[in-house]
Order: C-alpha cells, then structure tokens, then sequence
C-alpha cells in the first residue's frame, strides 16, 4: 500500500506543477484565463489546499502514535513550511481525530478546512465533556459541518459558541475562562512591537467598548480626505489609553505624596493631549438577559444571558453588575421595540439597545465584521423622508457604510435564507423604489 500511496501523490504533485507552468506560459503568450475562469481554477485549487491539508492532519495522527507532541510539532512546521502556531494546530486536530465522525468525513472530502474542522472538533469535544452527551454531541457536529459547508469562518465560530453555551454551566464557563486569560507581546521580523490577547467576555467586552470608542475619535478627528484604515488608529488608541491610565496613576501618587515632589510637564501635556481626544466617556456595554435568568442567577434552555456580537456571559456577573453606571441591560420581556420609531436621524436610546440586541454584525452578504459598526437608514434613505424606526436601520461595518453614504453602493433586497443584503454598485438591478 505504501508504494502505490507514494506514487499517486508524486503524480498529483506533477500534476500540479504541470498546471501551474501553464498557467504561467499562458499569461505570457497573452492567452490567458479569462475572469470567471480564473474563478474556477480557483475554487478547484481550493479544494485541491484542503484535501492536502487534510492528508497532513490524517498522516499526522499516525505520527503521534510513534512519536512526542513537540517532534511532531516540529516535522509538520518544517515539512509544510507553516509557522509553529499553525503546525500546532494541524497536530492538535489530528490528535481529536478519533473522536470526530461527520466532521472527519467533510474534512476528507475537502469540503470543510483545517481551521474550520478545528472549531467543529474543539466544540464537539467541549459539549461532550460538558456532559451534553455523545448524541447532542454529534447533532452539534453534523449542523456545524453543514455551518461550515455553507456560510464563512465567522458564523461558523459564533454558532460554535452558542453550542457550547447551551450544554455548559455559566459558572463553570466562566472559571474555566478565566484561567485562559492571556496576553503576550513579541518582537516581529520586521522588529514591530506585536501581541497577541484572550479575555473573558465579561471583562474583555468593556475593554473592546473602551477601545472602539477611543478608535472612533481619533477617526473622526482626522481630516476628512486623509484618513488612514482604521486598524491604524485603534493602534493608536491603544497607545493612548495605556499611556493616559499610566499618567493618572502617576497624577494620583503626586496627589497622595503632595504636590511639591514632583511636577512633571511632560505628563501634564500628554494628559491634556490624550484628555482632547477623550473626555472620559465610559462606554455602554449592552447585555441581554431573560427575566427569569437573571431573577434565577442561572440560564436555561433557550434562555439568553449575552453581550451582543460577544458571546454568552455569567448571569451571576449580571447580577453583580446592576447598580453600574456602565450597564445598560434590556430585559427580553420588556415592550416591543418594534413599534417604536423616531422621526428625527438620531437612534433612541431604547431603539438603539433594541438594534444591538437583535446581533452585532455588519448586514452585507458575505461581510462578518462586528467591529465600528454603524446604523444604516437601509429600506429609505433618511434624506429621502426614511423613518428611524427598526425596520429601517441596519448595522453595517464602517467601511460599508461609507461606501453606501458616499454613493459608491447600494443595497439589495435581503436574501431570504440569511436575512444578508447584497452591496450593488450604484444604478443596478434591484434598485428600491423611491419614496
Ligand atoms: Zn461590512
């Protein structure tokens, strides 16, 4: 079996070669691939990436049977050419293995990816060991196969975690996130300061809340016609929120030791220059909770106690948060929101919670930002006399909703399956009617 194994994928390499030579002698005889061919070539090397992928993680189990973790760790980063973080978790999929059916099947199939199977794996093994069971657990697996199958990394990530959170215990969810809290920096190659961060969502969605805000200021406080991707300016929020915690901390010992040891100007001036960008806004972090979840300190079936566009949190935290100031938390049983609508462009507060709690992401088909998100006037234009009502406004990532407000792009009408809308360009079929 070895000898015939080892020369089919000689061949399937040759083959591969074969096709890439080509396509590069095409491109310079000017007799290339057209647009949707490129497309197509595409999608079969896609599928090609997966099978191989998954031949690496299948191979691999056999590895980890004749040696340790970290040699084989070390053989799949050299022999791939990936890096140590993706070797190991090629090594940890394959020692999961064992433990996968349908999951194992669409991987070998190339219809599913290593980082797709790899979330299918870590939540199927999760609600086992939560005591879901072996039938719930493979229910799990089968629907986020077919999740995987149809829909991107981040629907399949979000629905991964509401698995999880119907089979295991808040608190016991909450500990064990607890002692996976971590946060690492490194140098880079190119001798950046990089790192790398998990918190628990109870903490960490204040944190992400604290920074977005930050990051929206300093956006906006740029000139209009030069602003840089936003991801540079949350870099720079960082940088100032840690710097402005680190000089009040200093403010408050100068005070505590007296005013006459120490009178730094330069602390004075970067308070002041970080205190223009923020004036000390807390953020709101939204939570959802049932009524009888939160009056019980525990959730049960179909029951939600989450922060929208996080994931799921403790109700006893819940609890102990009521009374902040920060917090502002819907009951579920409370009115229908939506009725309300509002004839001004401002979003009332009560809508707003409403339109957070009906999920956080951006509402273009194949967009799953849920970072500087926006409210949209979607269905009518504000301009144009549109309400500000729940059936007119949508969530769409920043730089969706400026290409739709500079009128670059439109949006379709939703698909009926995702509820996602298509972002046209301007003037194309579909188009709303006025009024
Ligand atoms: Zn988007």
């Amino acid at each position: 079996m070895f000898a015939w194994m080892r020369e089919e994928l000689d061949r399937a390499g040759e083959t591969l070669s074969r096709v890439i030579g080509a396509l590069g002698e095409a491109g310079a005889d000017g007799d290339g691939l057209s647009g949707a061919q490129a497309r197509q070539v595409l999608e079969r090397a896609g599928r090609v990436r997966r099978l191989a992928d998954a031949l690496v993680v299948e191979v691999t189990a056999r590895l980890a049977e004749t040696a340790g973790t970290r040699e084989v760790t070390g053989m799949v980063a050299s022999v791939t050419g990936t890096s140590a973080g993706e070797a190991e978790r090629l090594v940890s999929l394959a020692g999961g293995l064992a433990r996968l059916g349908p999951a194992r099947d669409a991987l070998a199939e190339g219809r599913v990816s290593v980082a797709q199977a790899a979330v299918i794996a870590e939540t199927t093994a999760a609600v086992d060991d939560a005591g879901g069971g072996a039938g719930t657990a493979v229910v799990v697996e089968t629907r986020l196969v077919r999740t995987a199958e149809t829909q991107g990394l981040g629907v399949l990530r979000r629905e991964a975690t509401e698995a999880r959170a119907v089979v295991e215990d808040p608190a016991a969810r909450a500990r064990r996130q607890r002692t996976a809290r971590s946060l690492r920096c490194w140098t880079d190659v190119d001798g950046m300061v990089a790192g790398w961060f998990r918190l628990p969502p109870e903490g960490g969605a204040e944190i992400r809340a604290i920074l977005e805000d930050r990051t929206r200021r300093i956006y906006r406080a740029a000139p209009a016609g030069a602003r840089e991707p936003i991801e540079r300016y949350a870099a720079d929020a960082l940088v100032d929120l840690v710097r402005a915690g680190t000089d009040a901390e200093r403010e408050a010992g100068v005070r505590r030791d007296g005013p006459s040891r120490s009178s730094d100007a330069s602390t004075a001036t970067r308070a002041t220059r970080a205190g223009k960008v923020a004036p000390g806004i807390r953020p709101v972090v939204h939570i959802v909770v049932d009524h009888a979840a939160l009056v019980r300190g525990a959730t049960s079936d179909g029951e939600r106690c989450e922060i929208p566009g996080v994931g799921p949190v403790d109700p006893t935290w819940v609890r102990q948060l009521l009374g902040d100031a920060f917090l502002t938390l819907m009951i579920r049983k409370g009115r229908d929101i939506r009725t309300v609508a509002h004839v001004g462009r401002r979003v009332p507060a009560e809508l707003h919670s409403a339109l957070v709690a009906s999920g956080r992401e951006c509402d273009v088909a194949g967009c799953a930002r849920a970072s500087y998100l926006e409210l949209d006037h979607c269905e009518i234009d504000h301009a144009r006399g549109g309400p500000t009502s729940y059936q007119n406004l949508t969530w769409l990532c920043w730089e969706h909703h400026q290409r739709k407000t500079r009128g670059q792009a439109r949006l379709g009408p939703p698909d009926p399956q995702t509820g996602k809308r298509p972002l046209l360009p301007r003037g194309a079929v579909g188009r709303a009617p006025p009024g």
